[in-house]
């Protein structure tokens, strides 16, 4: 199984100083992962503005980038998700993002509760664009729904 992360994700703690937003909190994941010699580790690239503006309006990218730093982290995040969903469809085998900050407060033209960009909108979203997929079941095991997107 390959394993989507990025140091950064844990290293880059300044979008927020919320506890539950803590970059600490994948750390034991990964601790654990690295353990292991089944999964393999693969290092994500930022999103493309192209990608993201798929998911969201200019406004919300504008507002987003208005942070250089909460730009680069957030992007990082959808890239990751993008990576992640690319190397399932194209491998046709199981991958599993570790991916900091989450999306599934972050609508197209809003976001709120530690998300910015949509991570999963913006990696189907591409898949579609690229006639690779169309549709998708998205199961979100946070301890409470997303919001609708
Ligand atoms: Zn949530």
């Amino acid at each position: 199984m390959k394993i989507i992360y990025h140091e950064d994700y844990v290293n880059y703690a300044g979008y927020s100083f919320d506890p539950a937003a803590s970059s600490g909190r994948i750390t034991p994941i990964i601790k654990e992962i690295k353990e292991k010699t089944d999964y393999e580790i693969i290092k994500p690239e930022p999103a493309s503005e192209e990608d993201i503006l798929r998911a969201h309006t200019e406004r919300h990218v504008k507002h987003i980038r208005s942070d250089k730093n909460l730009y680069y982290i957030a992007s990082l995040a959808a890239g990751g998700a993008i990576k992640t969903a690319e190397i399932a469809y194209n491998n046709k085998e199981a991958a599993f993002g570790v991916i900091r900050p989450p999306g599934h407060h972050a609508s197209a033209d809003s976001c709120w509760g530690f998300c910015f960009f949509n991570n999963m909108s913006i990696a189907l979203l591409k898949l579609m664009a690229e006639n690779k997929i169309e549709n998708a079941f998205i199961l979100d095991f946070d301890l409470h729904t997303g919001d609708a997107f």
